[in-house]
């Protein structure tokens, strides 16, 4: 990252650019700045809070990340396993209170992000620095480029689920209820005050599951280790690994975007409580077909033991698995 003097000198000449050129976000610009002054408001009533309302905070983060690392990312923008209805139902509303826009948007960014990765097309492209892939592109409006790939690719079975278009005709109306929904909870559950209700369990949180989750665009783009594929951005990051419930083993992610597991190995080797809960289900028989790349990957590292060839034959883009499918899922549990 960029932290010399002329970045931050630069900073009023790059906003004066995106004001003249009219690329300003403004309805996007208006909510980030009520979502982020209602969050720092949040931040001196954390010492007021009951013990209850810190246990709830955690048990959000987790259940509301799930939503979009189990549900938007892993099931609906990858199709990496199949799901219940049941389990569809919970991951949406988990998904709703941690609202990132619908399902059904978060899902087509997501895919032309893997297809066109540090690019002008890929929507959080990091070569434009970790602001820009953090939380910039948000406050911008779409490049050029990203709007012309934008037909180009098939969604067709997104918009086939039933719960994805119920969200999707909802957004933005569902944002304001589902982000403030978990108050209610807190007040009428354990008495906490209103205002720490609002401010803490309600704004708070949902500002720190939101910069979590951006941090897998930024920091997992930008910092960490790289061995799976040398030649692209995207990072093994432990860190955004723990805060984003396993989604910051990036490179191997970026290789294998059908891996239900977005990592190479198991829960006891590298932290994905996101795996671990598909597998939970995979076990009460709500989820099925969870596809793997362990075995491509062997494949590759024999091909290339033998050949000294490194071979693209076994990449993928974010849905199309058709050469790369492995159902060795279950032998890990
Ligand atoms: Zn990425
Ligand atoms: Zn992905």
């Amino acid at each position: 990252m960029d932290l010399s003097l002329e970045m931050f000198t630069n900073i009023p000449k790059v906003l004066n650019h995106h004001y003249k050129e009219g690329n300003f976000n403004w309805p996007y610009m208006a909510f980030f700045a009520v979502v982020h002054i209602t969050a720092f408001m949040g931040i001196f009533k954390v010492a007021d809070c009951k013990r209850e309302s810190y246990l709830f905070f955690f048990i959000l983060w987790q259940l509301t990340g799930y939503g979009i690392t189990c549900g938007a990312h892993r099931l609906w923008a990858h199709k990496s396993y199949e799901a219940h209805f049941i389990v569809r139902f919970l991951l949406m509303i988990g998904n709703s209170i941690a609202y990132q826009g619908s399902i059904y948007s978060w899902a087509i960014n997501h895919r032309i992000h893997h297809k066109y990765s540090e690019t002008n097309a890929d929507p959080h492209n990091s070569t434009r620095g970790f602001f820009f892939a953090h939380i910039g592109w948000l406050l911008l409006k779409k490049h050029p480029d990203r709007v012309e790939v934008e037909s180009q690719l098939d969604y067709t079975d997104l918009w086939a689920d039933p719960l994805v278009r119920i969200q999707h005709k909802c957004d933005p109306f569902f944002a304001v209820p589902a982000i403030l929904s978990p108050c209610l909870v807190a007040c009428y559950g354990w008495n906490e005050s209103v205002s720490n209700s609002i401010f803490v369990v309600g704004c708070l949180r949902y500002c720190f599951v939101l910069h979590v989750t951006f941090l897998v665009n930024s920091a997992a783009h930008l910092w960490g280790d790289h061995p799976y594929d040398s030649k692209i951005a995207p990072a093994e990051n432990p860190i955004v690994s723990y805060l984003a419930g396993g989604e910051g083993w990036h490179n191997w992610h970026h290789r294998y975007p059908f891996d239900y597991a977005a990592s190479e190995f198991g829960i006891s080797s590298q932290f994905n409580p996101s795996k671990l809960l598909i597998d939970t289900f995979a076990f009460l028989g709500l989820v099925r077909n969870r596809k793997r790349a362990t075995s491509s990957w062997r494949r590759y590292r024999e091909r290339v033991a033998t050949t000294t060839n490194d071979t693209d034959a076994d990449r993928c883009d974010a849905t199309n698995t058709t050469d790369c499918i492995d159902t060795d899922a279950k032998k890990e549990m």
